[in-house]
């Protein structure tokens, strides 16, 4: 199997450095998020690298309360759905915005979260 041009490896390299990066199939214009194969749309598999603003609205979120036992520490704590402005949508986890002021269509924007030497997808206030 051919290695994707985006990498989880580079996405949370890139993440890590404050980068969220998508991908646009170079043949039908497709924007998704990686890792993919192949575009969902024209099953070419031409992929380049977008960089995105990180700005987006919470199209859904879900309250976790009881977490894995690495993360038991934190609960609770909001998990949302980001619809990117550029049209692509992410999961994150919310970092610093209130439960209770979490409600459909609030602004947030794209803030990595690095701990324990591990990145992942974090939004917060704009
Ligand atoms: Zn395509």
């Amino acid at each position: 199997m051919a290695e994707p041009v985006i990498t989880l490896r580079h996405f949370f390299e890139q993440a890590r450095a404050g980068r969220l990066t998508g991908i646009r199939c170079g043949r039908c214009g497709e924007l998704t998020m990686p890792p993919r194969e192949f575009c969902a749309s024209c099953h070419e598999r031409a992929w380049e690298p977008v960089e995105l603003s990180g700005d987006g609205r919470i199209a859904s979120f879900t309250i976790i309360r009881v977490a894995p036992a690495r993360h038991a520490a934190d609960a609770p704590y909001a998990v949302a759905v980001v619809a990117l402005k550029e049209g692509v949508s992410v999961m994150g986890r919310i970092v610093d915005i209130p439960l209770e002021q979490l409600r459909m269509g609030l602004p947030v924007r794209f803030r990595p979260i690095v701990r324990n030497g591990e990145t992942a997808i974090g939004f917060g206030t704009v």
